[in-house]
């Protein structure tokens, strides 16, 4: 089993055990290596204190934030390590943090603080791969364990309770029955844990690429955060494009989007407003007209409330709000949509629509649609053609020097040139364009 540390994580291990302190990279970075992905991060668990860590690394840049739970963390050429020393944790309280704790120069001490099994596994360069609670057994078998007594783990600390719907999300991990069975009696405590360490493992979990099963099973534990979820359980809808109720049209939908996050998150919410909107017809068909908008502001409330950054907010929500345009049937629409839209997301749109029809009755009905709205994006583009103000060839200043009066009529009268230009009813030219407004200005 090979391990590809960065020189970074191999300088930090060495210059550790040189000066006679065990040292190993543990948790996500070894379980990733060893399941053939790339970690995000390296941490490091030692057993020199922190005083010493600081002393074995005094020529670096040292952050020391999480001193006080023995974090020292290293600016190491460029990269930024976090290295612990071995740790046992008090009594918690508030299911959230420790007491107090205590360190220890026991390796097997310190993993048996960790959440999972899979996350207790360590690694340098003299011993391999270690592992003291049977991680890679279950890494082999797909298995998620909590160490230890499962409850006890979580009642210790709620967050461990959705770390674990995510490792099951991202990993694709079945969850060991006693381990599934204390997420569920537990998770009510996640109410004490902080928006925004919630809204981390939510967005981490939604871009797993088997997050649809993970929510299926676990919805009850997002509920606890997401009550608006309960709504779209059941919500049938009845309609020949449909084959599931809201809920699992999500999850389908969810899982056919590109794992990114604002992508993801579009899809988790693009039909939170539909329970709300839902009519059925003299025909038993069920409708749900206006329901992007209602979705739209059901996300913008729900992401504000994570705590997500007002650029995901707005970004988000504006995709959930266009979610069920129409692809174009033309390149002028095309063109216009691009208008509207902008580039990036005009494709968003595009990856959306795929993903919203992968979850219906008839999963590839919209992809020749969607061939279409990328190819005239293709054209567009390599065609140079004038989608935005920015590349219409008059401006303002022309249109003042032509008398248009200043104020907000200027703005108006650019943006109907730039109609005028994309619906193919004027050139882009600057003589073409002030004729056009002279022939037009009057009627
Ligand atoms: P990723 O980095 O992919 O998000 P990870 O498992 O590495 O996943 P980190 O938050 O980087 O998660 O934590 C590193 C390690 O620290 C974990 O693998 C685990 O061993 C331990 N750990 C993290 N959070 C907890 C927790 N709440 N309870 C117990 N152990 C934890
Ligand atoms: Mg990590």
């Amino acid at each position: 089993m090979r391990i590809d540390a960065p020189k970074q994580v191999r300088t930090a291990l060495q210059r550790l055990s040189g000066s006679g302190f065990e040292a190993f990279a543990v948790g996500g970075c070894v379980r990733d290596c060893l399941l053939g992905k790339t970690p995000g991060d390296w941490d490091i668990t030692t057993a020199a204190l922190p005083s010493e860590v600081e002393t074995v690394f005094s020529d670096c840049r040292l952050v020391e934030t999480g001193l006080r739970h023995g974090t020292v963390t290293v600016l190491l050429d460029g990269m930024s390590l976090e290295i612990t020393t071995y740790r046992i944790d008090g009594d918690y309280k508030d299911a959230r943090h420790p007491q107090s704790v205590t360190f220890s120069r026991n390796l097997r001490e310190d993993l048996a603080r960790r959440d999972f099994t899979v996350n207790t596994l360590c690694w340098n360069e003299q011993s391999g791969v270690v592992d003291l609670f049977d991680g890679l057994k279950d890494l082999n078998d797909g298995v998620l364990r909590a160490v230890g007594e499962p409850e006890r783990r979580f009642r210790e600390d709620a967050l461990r309770i959705l770390r674990g719907v995510r490792f099951a999300a991202t990993l694709g991990f079945s969850v060991e029955p006693k381990t599934a069975e204390a997420i569920l009696n537990t998770r009510a405590l996640l109410e004490h844990i902080a928006a925004e360490r919630i809204r981390e493992e939510f967005t981490k979990l939604l871009c797993g690429k088997h997050a649809g099963a993970a929510i299926d099973r676990f919805s009850a534990v997002l509920k606890v955060f997401l009550p608006e979820l309960s709504a779209l359980i059941g919500c049938a809808q009845n309609t020949p494009y449909h084959c599931y109720d809201v809920f699992h049209h999500t999850l389908a939908a969810l899982d056919a989007a590109p794992q990114q996050e604002a992508l993801r998150l579009c899809m988790f919410f693009h039909d939170f407003g539909k329970p709300a909107c839902r009519r059925v017809d003299e025909n038993g068909i069920a409708h749900f007209k206006g329901h992007a908008a209602v979705s739209a502001s059901l996300t913008e409330q729900i992401l504000r409330r994570l705590r997500f950054s007002n650029k995901t907010v707005r970004h988000v929500t504006r995709l959930v709000e266009i979610h069920d345009t129409k692809a174009p049937p033309g390149r002028l629409q095309a063109k216009k949509l691009l208008a509207s839209l902008g580039e990036e997301d005009y494709r968003a749109l595009i990856a959306i629509k795929r993903a919203d029809c992968r979850g219906k009755a008839q999963p590839h009905a919209i992809d020749g649609k969607l061939a279409n709205m990328e190819r005239f994006l293709t054209e567009i583009l390599e065609n140079g053609d004038c989608v935005s103000l920015h590349s219409l060839a008059v401006n303002g200043d022309d249109l003042l020097a032509a008398g248009v009066p200043a104020g907000a009529g200027l703005r108006k009268t650019l943006d109907w040139l730039l109609d005028a230009v994309i619906e193919e009813r004027c050139p882009n030219e600057k003589g073409a364009l002030l004729s056009f407004w002279t022939e037009n200005a009057s009627s």
